[in-house]
């Protein structure tokens, strides 16, 4: 359609538009199949005071689109949820590994752990007012995207080998009471949990069950220190009371119940 031709269309139909190089494109029509790019949530913590994360965040090679400092409570856009943040890095979801390209990251300010005294890591908690602010952002994300709650995660669930955050004190639990991820039905866990008690299903079991709960893991048939660094990423989440990355009868039974689904 020339020039001419569009202007009286958009008289009539409203349907042409014209970008800033002066291309003109007819927009009358809207394909069915369509959704939004971004499929993933994927959030953190920055592991630094929040002057330095902000600073590694926005003039560093790695980013997010959100950052939310804890005192006062204030949720910062760094990156237009639009674009693309570099928070995910060498990442696997669902079989899905081109992260970045499909999520929106949110770091959370929070210094981790801090070595204790014989060298056990002391976990860093999450002041309430961050928390809310945290669960009010992701839900605004998620109404706007329609990500599915199996696709809200922890930078510990897609790089299990190389991330802890958000690490066993981000409330994982909360987000699961206002159905924002998925969570095992604590009554079914409770039923299988003594199948398991007298016997623990195999390595390759755990494998298995891991790889369909969405995560990237070895089928070694072993249990090498890859697949219990994905059992404790997974006890992290749902158990943060023990998550050593040893195979147990509790772990079975969750798992159970969340791939049962
Ligand atoms: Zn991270």
């Amino acid at each position: 359609m020339n020039k001419l031709l569009c202007a009286l269309a958009l008289v009539l139909l409203a349907g042409c538009a014209t970008t800033p190089g002066g291309l003109v494109i007819d927009n009358t029509y809207d394909a069915k199949s369509q959704d939004s790019r971004v499929q993933f949530l994927v959030i953190h913590y920055t592991a630094e005071e929040f002057d330095s994360s902000l600073k590694t965040l926005t003039q560093d090679k790695v980013s997010a689109h959100y950052l939310v400092n804890a005192n006062p409570p204030t949720i910062y856009r760094l990156v237009d949820e639009n674009r693309r943040a570099y928070q995910a890095g060498v990442s696997s979801w669902q079989g899905q590994t081109q992260l970045n390209a499909a999520s929106i990251g949110i770091e959370i300010v929070n210094k981790g752990f801090r070595r204790g005294p014989d060298g056990n890591l002391i976990w860093f908690d999450y002041p309430p007012a961050q928390i809310d602010a945290v669960i009010e952002l992701v839900k605004t994300i998620i109404k706007k995207h329609d990500i599915r709650p199996d696709r809200v995660v922890g930078h510990s669930d897609i790089a299990p080998q190389r991330k802890t955050d958000p690490g066993p004190r981000f409330p994982w639990k909360r987000l699961a009471d206002l159905g924002l991820i998925i969570w095992p039905d604590a009554e079914e866990v409770a039923k299988k949990k003594p199948l398991y008690e007298k016997e623990l299903p195999s390595v390759e079991w755990f494998q298995h069950k891991l790889a369909v709960h969405g995560f990237a893991v070895p089928y070694s048939g072993v249990l090498d220190d890859a697949t219990m660094n994905v059992i404790a990423a997974f006890q992290m989440k749902y158990r943060p009371a023990k998550f050593d990355g040893a195979p147990d009868a509790e772990t079975a039974a969750m798992l159970d119940v969340l791939t049962a689904k």
